[in-house]
């Protein structure tokens, strides 16, 4: 049998090497990488700086543990503070360790306060937060849930943008509430900005933490360093992980003061988690991601994107029903029966590489350093496969 378990279904091209936001296949195909390697390669592939923070930092010293003081942990957490909410920050490996850590936080900080019984969160419909049982639980998503046993127990899922709905479910025992401010996984669904303020409200009222997971919205992704600067609201703990470091495995649990307090030597840990290979990627990532102009110049590409996306669907309506999202996190809504892995072959037939997303949605998340004309590369492939899949080719 394949000595590599077959987990996944994967596409038969196989990469050499990366040059920004092109990869070059084995094959001698150069594509463009509109997915980023799922929202992952933030700066592009081999981008200069952070090959060289990562070879300079591999030549001194890869990993201690956390047994001993890591300076430069301590100093990527402080320019992690210092540009967002957050007081302190937890390091870890992943996305779905990062929401397990915030899902514990969250716990650990009632039971702190002196409220045990307030370990349950409410959850949203359509979310997806990662494969580990606990994050299973989270998104009560029945496909990836299937034959994994009973969920895991503590959360409360509602539809989302329905404030009633949470407010319905809110009880003694509630303690945080879980939100994606855009929905990646399940299609690029965008929550209202008026909702997300109103769970913010919500949470204050009854005093429940909000935790935001930014795993894939995160780190400049939307346009903003953090996607919930759009919707002008403050959480308590945030989950990131995808575009932290570009490519090297990275996750980061951000809390405020009041809540990072509850969490006391041994209360959580992480072998790997913020070593030093870790943290000189991530740290070269936000760096570039707070250079100045870095992220208005991020938003004026975007939007040659969406001009051109929406003149695609201006021409193909039968095609693509909407275009949502924010800033280079962008799904085109596939109009039945027309099914987006489809039209996402057909535009890799043309040198663009996309992934697909829940509600037949097909998902663009090209690296954050992209400019005009790899907009005009994808406007054009993309433009080609829907006459591709019009005449089924
Ligand atoms: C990808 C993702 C996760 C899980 O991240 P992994 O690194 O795959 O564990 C969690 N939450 C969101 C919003 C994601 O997009």
């Amino acid at each position: 049998m394949n000595a590599v378990m077959q987990t996944y279904g994967r596409i038969p091209i196989s990469f050499e090497r990366g040059e920004g936001a092109y990869l070059i296949s084995t094959d001698g195909h150069r594509y463009l990488d509109g997915a980023g390697g799922i929202a992952v390669v933030s700066m592009g592939h081999n981008h200069p700086k952070l090959t060289s923070a990562l070879i300079e930092q591999a030549q001194r010293l890869w990993h201690v543990s956390n047994l001993y003081e890591i300076p430069e942990q301590s100093q990527y957490a402080e320019k992690l503070v210092e540009a967002s909410f957050a007081d302190a920050v937890f390091f870890c490996n992943s996305g779905a360790e990062a929401m397990e850590g915030a899902i514990k936080i969250a716990r650990k900080f009632h039971s702190v306060n002196g409220a045990r019984n307030r370990y349950r969160s409410i959850t949203l419909e359509g979310s997806f937060h990662g494969r580990t049982l606990a994050t299973l639980g989270a998104a009560n998503n029945p496909n990836h849930l299937e034959g994994f046993g009973p969920p895991a127990e503590g959360f409360d899922v509602v539809p989302p943008n329905s404030l009633e709905a949470v407010r319905e479910v809110i009880c003694s025992d509630t303690g945080a509430i879980v939100v994606e401010p855009i929905q990646g996984e399940g299609g690029i669904r965008p929550l209202k900005f008026d909702y997300l303020k109103g769970l913010r409200d919500l949470a204050d009222e009854h005093k429940l933490l909000l935790i935001v997971d930014e795993v894939q919205t995160g780190f400049g992704r939307t346009g903003k360093l953090f996607a919930h600067e759009w919707a002008e609201i403050t959480p308590d703990i945030m989950a990131c992980a995808k575009g932290i470091a570009s490519g090297f495995p990275c996750g980061a649990v951000l809390a405020s003061k009041k809540v990072a307090e509850a969490m006391t030597p041994g209360t959580h840990g992480s072998t790997f988690g913020g070593n030093q290979l870790a943290m000189a990627a991530a740290n070269a990532t936000l760096d570039i991601l707070l250079e100045n102009g870095f992220l208005s110049k991020l938003q004026q590409v975007s939007k040659l994107l969406w001009n051109g996306l929406q003149s695609i669907a201006d021409a193909h309506p039968e095609i693509v029903e909407n275009i949502r999202g924010q800033g280079l996190m962008i799904g085109l809504v596939v109009r039945s029966p027309f099914v987006n892995s489809e039209l996402g072959n057909f535009a890799r037939n043309h040198g663009l590489l996309t992934v697909v997303a829940g509600e037949n949605v097909l998902r663009l998340l090209p690296p954050l350093i992209i400019e005009e004309q790899e907009v005009d590369f994808i406007i054009n492939s993309l433009k080609q496969a829907c006459a591709d899949l019009l005449s089924k080719v």
